[in-house]
């Protein structure tokens, strides 16, 4: 890790950052992740930086797979980083994404996804959507699933 990651992070646990900072932070490290994405069978790549109530910053890209159904989303691929590294408990998550690494568009996440979020987050769980490092759309979590599977 990085010494600028570091002390960015330590910032966020001391909740140091003004929400519009986070938020820029959150975009500019889901941007970075999109260049990692794995996706030779789409071309979608998609970056999702996930902040967790620990003051860490949690990435992840898209890897699909040649069988397709394997594949996971970027946004999985955060929370399960972030949930084998003890973190369980989030504050927002930033995701872009689109066409040969070509932002164009927003890029909400998909119904599977929206699911795993709502495992781990309550209803007020911010989703930051950025088409440019200034252009965004935000909602809370409770906007994008309103009625999620429970066991009950
Ligand atoms: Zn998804």
């Amino acid at each position: 890790m990085n010494e600028a990651r570091m002390r960015l992070e330590e910032q966020l646990r001391q909740k140091t950052l003004e929400k519009g900072q986070t938020a820029d932070t959150l975009v500019r490290f889901a941007f970075d992740m999109m260049r990692r994405a794995y996706a030779p069978y789409s071309h979608f790549t998609v970056g999702a930086a996930l902040l967790g109530r620990n003051g860490k910053i949690y990435t992840g890209c898209n890897v699909e797979n040649a069988a397709y159904s394997p594949t996971c989303c970027a946004e999985r691929t955060a929370f399960f980083n972030a949930v084998a590294d003890g973190c369980r408990k989030f504050e927002a998550i930033a995701v872009v994404g689109g066409p040969d690494g070509n932002v164009t568009d927003y890029c909400p996440p998909c119904g599977v996804c929206r699911q795993v979020m709502t495992e781990f987050c309550g209803p007020e769980f911010m989703v930051i959507l950025a088409k440019s490092h200034t252009e965004r759309k935000v909602y809370q979590l409770r906007e994008l699933l309103p009625e999620n599977f429970k066991l009950n």
